[in-house]
């Protein structure tokens, strides 16, 4: 990630999270989890990362299934590099501050605002009169995430850069409402490929750990065979790769498996086509399932041997939440008394 710009009188800090809706996928290792283990060994930001139980339960979500998926992210985080020492790694709802000011974000978010946010069409699909009003409501509760810790950056995969510029017209408007230069407008961090990742079925559909079928994503917790047998049966087009970047485009799943080796290889796609000119499926295939294989398994492996210990990651996540309540409580008290709330 870039440095950040100095002439901010706001902290470099970043702040991302992660629903345990479900078991972690790819789309979010690639558009996520790599990205803040990056940010977290450059150093140049403090580095804020949340488990967001209470952004997963605008879905029905079974209790004990909450509670296991909540210690499988946060053992995806740790797994994957993040260090509960250099960063902050906690579960939203043990840090209150973040539902008390959604709820001021509430009042300050206009109801033609959510209306315009597409996740909430796409997830809502034709029933979204029969949607919790917390998931239509879901983008300013993601605002107090942010701003509660006067997070500068968020990075993000490019399916919620929406969500961040709503963030920063929340920043705005409550400054602008109460003339205050209280809260910082946060930019989103887009950087890299496959910073959306798609379906493995549908290519014009992103990668999501709640997708109906199993076999439209790779999941960390995958083996070596199952990774094989999806990408084995990934849609494609019959034409083989294309020599360069361009022949890609109208290609969405073709585009997909290119850059999602990219990500994996720390190349770009114009390099992965240049190693595999005009190769057919036959051969990239198999050879993108070695590569995904080689990357993940060793943190799958860490991953199991993590949350055979889910007492050693409650109590990593409960020591989190006291760093990030330190950090929170001051901030939500100043905008209490902005507001004009009173308090002892
Ligand atoms: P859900 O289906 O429940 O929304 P999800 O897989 O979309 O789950 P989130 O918890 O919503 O995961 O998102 C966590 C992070 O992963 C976010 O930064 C998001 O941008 C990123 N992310 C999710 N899916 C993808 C994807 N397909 N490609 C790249 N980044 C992704
Ligand atoms: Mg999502």
């Amino acid at each position: 990630m870039s440095e950040p710009t100095r002439e901010s009188r706001f902290t470099p800090r970043v702040f991302s999270g992660i629903k345990p809706s479900g078991g972690l996928t790819l789309g979010n290792y690639l558009g996520a989890i790599k990205r803040f283990v990056q940010t977290q060994d450059e150093g140049s930001f403090e580095t804020i990362y949340c488990v967001v139980d209470l952004h997963a339960i605008t879905v029905w979500q079974d209790p004990a299934e909450l509670r296991a998926a909540t210690r499988e992210v946060a053992a995806g985080f740790l797994a994957s590099g993040i260090d509960p020492e250099r960063s902050i790694l906690f579960n939203q709802s043990q840090v209150s501050q973040h539902a008390e000011l959604g709820w001021i974000f509430n009042c300050v978010a206009r109801v033609g605002w959510m209306d315009r946010m597409t996740q909430f069409k796409e997830k809502a699909g034709r029933n979204a009169e029969k949607q919790s009003l917390g998931l239509y409501a879901y983008p300013s509760l993601m605002a107090a995430d942010i701003l509660l810790y006067h997070a500068t950056h968020v990075p993000v995969g490019e399916d919620q850069k929406q969500h961040v510029e709503l963030t920063r017209d929340i920043a705005a408007k409550f400054n602008h409402d109460f003339g205050v230069d209280f809260f910082p407008l946060t930019h989103p961090v887009i950087e890299g490929p496959a910073m959306r990742v798609m379906n493995l079925r549908d290519g014009t559909k992103k990668m999501s750990k709640s997708g109906e079928s199993d076999m439209e994503r790779i999941n960390m917790t995958d083996d070596a065979d199952l990774i094989a047998k999806k990408l084995q049966k990934a849609r494609t087009d019959p034409a083989p790769l294309p020599e360069t970047v361009e022949g890609l485009e109208g290609r969405p799943e073709a585009k997909n498996l290119v850059d999602i080796y990219a990500a994996l290889a720390d190349l770009s796609p114009a390099e992965v086509l240049a190693q595999y000119p005009g190769a057919g499926w036959g051969r990239f295939k198999p050879a993108l399932a070695e590569l995904a294989v080689e990357k993940l398994s060793p943190i799958s492996a860490e991953m199991k041997r993590l949350t055979a210990d889910p007492a050693e990651i409650d109590r990593l996540l409960a020591r989190g939440a006291e760093r990030a309540r330190a950090i929170a409580q001051p901030i939500l008290q100043r905008t209490y008394d902005i507001v004009g709330l009173v308090r002892a």
